[in-house]
C-alpha cells in the first residue's frame, strides 16, 4: 500500500519509472557477474578490401547471452555497463581477447600477416587517463605489431573531452595504433578538430550506406565522407554494407575497405577462420 508522501521528501510516484531503475540495477548486476560465468564474447565481421574482396581485418563485437534475459544486444548493454563504469573492466576483457585471438590466428596462419582487429572503444574508456599507456603496454607485451590494432572510437567519445582524447590519441597513433572514427557523420565533430586528430581511418555510418542507392543525397553524403578521407590521408570503410547495389556505388566511389550482411555477419572464431579461407584462398 502507498502511503502519501511527507513534506520535502522525495517520492517515485511513477511505477513504471520505478520498474525501470528496478530493472537497469537489475541489468547491471547481471552484467557483472556476466564476465565471470562465461556469458561474454566476442564475434568476428570481416572487413573486406573492395578492389579485390579479400578478406584483411576483422571488428570484434562483444555478445552477451544471459540465462535469464537470453541475447542482449551491446547497443542495450553497453549504455548500461557505461554509466555504471563496468565499461572499464569490460573494455579491457574485450582488448585482451581480441588481441589473444589475433595472435592464435597469425600463430596459425589462419588470417594474412597484414590482417588487422578492430575493438570499439567507449568514451569512458578513451577518457582514462592511463589508457593509452596501458593499451600501448598490453600491446609490446603480445607477439603483434602495433598496426595490427585499431580502435573504433565515436565522434560523441571524442568531443566529451576534445583535450584529453587528442593527448592519447596521439600516444596511440605515434605507437602504430590505428584509429577509427565510427558512424561518422552522425555526430558533431568539427572539421577543424578533425583535422588535428591522428585519425587513419574513417567509417561511413550504415544510415548513409542503407540509402545510398536509393536516396541521391545519402549517396553525395558518403562521396562527400570518402573526399573527406582522402584530404584528411585516412581510409574509408562503409558500415552496414547488404546489397550488390551499394558494393558497385562504392567501388566507382573510390572506398576502400566494405563491412557488411552482403559479405557476412559478425561470426564465431571458428566459421570466422572458414570464412577467411574460402575468400582469400
Ligand atoms: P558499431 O561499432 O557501429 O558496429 C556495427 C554494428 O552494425 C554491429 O552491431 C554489427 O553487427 C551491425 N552490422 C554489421 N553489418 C550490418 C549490416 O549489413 N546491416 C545492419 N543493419 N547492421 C550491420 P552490434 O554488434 O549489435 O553492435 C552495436 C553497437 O554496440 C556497435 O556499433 C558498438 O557501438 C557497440 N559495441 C559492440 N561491441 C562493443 C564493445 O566491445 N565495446 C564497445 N564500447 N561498444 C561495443
Ligand atoms: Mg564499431
Ligand atoms: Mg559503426
Ligand atoms: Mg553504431
Amino acid at each position: 500500500m502507498a502511503l502519501p508522501p511527507k513534506a520535502g521528501t522525495w517520492r517515485c510516484f511513477e511505477p513504471a519509472l520505478e520498474q525501470r531503475l528496478l530493472t537497469l540495477s537489475h541489468y547491471r548486476q547481471a552484467l557483472r557477474t556476466a564476465a565471470e560465468q562465461h556469458q561474454l564474447f566476442l564475434v568476428y565481421q570481416p572487413k573486406m578490401e573492395l578492389s579485390g574482396e579479400r578478406v584483411v581485418g576483422a571488428e570484434a563485437l562483444l555478445r552477451w547471452v544471459s540465462p535469464e534475459f537470453g541475447f542482449v544486444s551491446p547497443a542495450d548493454f553497453i549504455p548500461i555497463a557505461e554509466s555504471s563504469g563496468d565499461i572499464l573492466r569490460l573494455g579491457s576483457w574485450v582488448i585482451d581477447t581480441a588481441i589473444d585471438q589475433l595472435e592464435q590466428w597469425l600463430a596459425q596462419g589462419a588470417v594474412p600477416p597484414d590482417f588487422r582487429v578492430a575493438v570499439n572503444v567507449a568514451a569512458l574508456q578513451l577518457m582514462q587517463p592511463g589508457f593509452a599507456d596501458g593499451l600501448i603496454t598490453r600491446l609490446a607485451h603480445s607477439r603483434l605489431p602495433p598496426g595490427a590494432l585499431e580502435i573504433e572510437v565515436t565522434e560523441s567519445g571524442l568531443m566529451q573531452n576534445m583535450e584529453l582524447a587528442l593527448v592519447q590519441l596521439n600516444q596511440l597513433a605515434a605507437a602504430g595504433i590505428g584509429i577509427a572514427i565510427d558512424d561518422f557523420g552522425t555526430g558533431y565533430s568539427s572539421l577543424a578538430y578533425l583535422k588535428t586528430m591522428p585519425v587513419s581511418v574513417l567509417k561511413i555510418d550504415k544510415a548513409f550506406v542503407e540509402r545510398m542507392d536509393a536516396d541521391e543525397q545519402d549517396r553525395g553524403l558518403a562521396q562527400a565522407v570518402i573526399h573527406m578521407a582522402r584530404i584528411l590521408g585516412c581510409e574509408t570503410v562503409a558500415e552496414g554494407v547488404e546489397r550488390p547495389e551499394q558494393v558497385a556505388l562504392l567501388r566507382t566511389m573510390g572506398c576502400n575497405l566494405v563491412q557488411g550482411y552482403w559479405y557476412s555477419p559478425p561470426l564465431n572464431p571458428e566459421a570466422f577462420v572458414e570464412y577467411c579461407q574460402s575468400q582469400n584462398g
